[in-house]
């Protein structure tokens, strides 16, 4: 039994969207379903992203679809977020792409760099003719950038830039990389384009979830950079942090899909079209009142989406799933 997204709007939000944000999720849900579920599973099985999708996604305005001015769409961000929804109901892995080239690598640009670099970048961006990744992550600091390891130096009029970034979303195949460093007077962003010299590049394969997407480690060994390529308004932590803040607004949107997912799941499964599932906690209610119990579904859950290819969307965003299926399991042995 399948039941459309909109099958699962119990709180009624479609009412709250204007007809031009409708038409946006429209137009995205029907390139997901023609274009990218046909293909994707092949990428999600050979750990490769869908490079051919990049021109259409372009097309449709996705990339900094939320940035005024520069080529981009200049939609407003509850559009952005229906993207990022849509696209997440595809693969996670095409939308971290999306979101890495619009609210990491492109939002960098337009939030803290001079008005060349914007007309330099942002337009070939928006076009997907350019592809932008997002160094931040070190080796040995994840959640706390402020530890970075990275630094540049100050050499005549360039810059002097040496570390490592590892986890980077689209590495490999960027065209640059916005890279997050530390300088004398603290943090600061550049723009390391493809092919600069001391600037290398490694994939890290064998991923669980996110396989349709690639995932780099960036090195930098004495890359030499001038003035052009500096962030000139990245200012301490505050500017990458206020780019991970544009991209947790799609991340709020991706995790309703999964709730979404999630729900339509625990329909088919328990095959009863009554339930209305519209958030956790009513799943929590549901799984408790349920004829079977929680790790039994879970079971379920694991043994029906490994089994059925058809589920791959869900099978794709499992690590997200995973944790919700634990905190449910944790929810249902603490009885509250
Ligand atoms: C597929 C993928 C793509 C990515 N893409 C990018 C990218 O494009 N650019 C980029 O810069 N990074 C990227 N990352 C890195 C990602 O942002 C980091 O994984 C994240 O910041 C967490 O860092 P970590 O993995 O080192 O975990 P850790 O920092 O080691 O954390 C491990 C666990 O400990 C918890 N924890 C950590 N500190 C605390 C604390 N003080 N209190 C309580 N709990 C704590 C965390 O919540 C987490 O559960 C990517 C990662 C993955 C897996």
């Amino acid at each position: 039994m399948t039941h459309s997204l909109t099958d699962l709007d119990f709180y009624q939000l479609d009412d709250l969207l204007s007809p031009e944000e409708k038409m946006t999720r429209e137009a995205i849900r029907q390139f997901v379903q023609r274009e990218v579920l046909p293909g994707v599973e092949r990428h999600f099985a050979s750990e490769t992203f869908p490079v051919e999708l990049v021109p259409r996604m372009a097309q449709l305005g996705i990339f900094g679809a939320n940035l005024k001015g520069y080529g981009c769409a200049g939609m407003n961000n509850i559009s952005y977020g229906l993207i990022m929804q849509e696209l997440e109901a595809g693969d996670s892995g095409l939308r971290s792409f999306a979101s890495v080239q619009s609210a990491l690598a492109m939002y960098a640009i337009y939030s803290s760099g001079s008005e060349e670099q914007k007309n330099r970048y942002l337009p070939g961006m928006a076009q997907g003719k350019l592809i932008g990744c997002f160094g931040l992550t070190e080796p040995d600091h994840g959640s706390d950038p402020g530890g970075m390891e990275t630094r540049a130096r100050k050499d005549g009029r360039g810059w002097v830039l040496n570390g490592t970034k590892r986890w980077i979303t689209n590495g490999s195949i960027a065209d640059l990389a916005i890279v997050w460093a530390r300088v004398e007077e603290g943090i600061t962003g550049f723009i390391v384009e493809k092919g600069t010299l001391g600037f290398s590049t490694r994939d890290i394969h064998g991923k669980f979830s996110m396989r349709a997407s690639i995932t780099s480690e960036l090195v930098f060994d004495d890359v030499r950079l001038d003035e052009a390529h500096h962030l000139p308004n990245a200012r301490g932590l505050r500017a990458p942090l206020s780019c991970l803040t544009q991209a947790r607004f799609g991340i709020m949107h991706l995790r309703i899909c999964i709730l979404e997912v999630v729900n339509r799941l625990c329909l088919d499964l328990l095959g009863q079209e009554h339930l209305r599932l519209g958030c956790e906690a009513d799943l929590v209610t549901l799984l408790d009142g349920s004829q079977g119990d929680i790790r039994e579904l879970e079971v379920r859950f694991r043994s029906t989406h490994v089994g059925n290819r058809r589920r791959k969307n869900i099978e794709r965003s499992f690590y997200i799933e995973d944790d919700i299926l634990d905190r449910l399991v944790e929810v249902k042995v603490r009885g509250d």
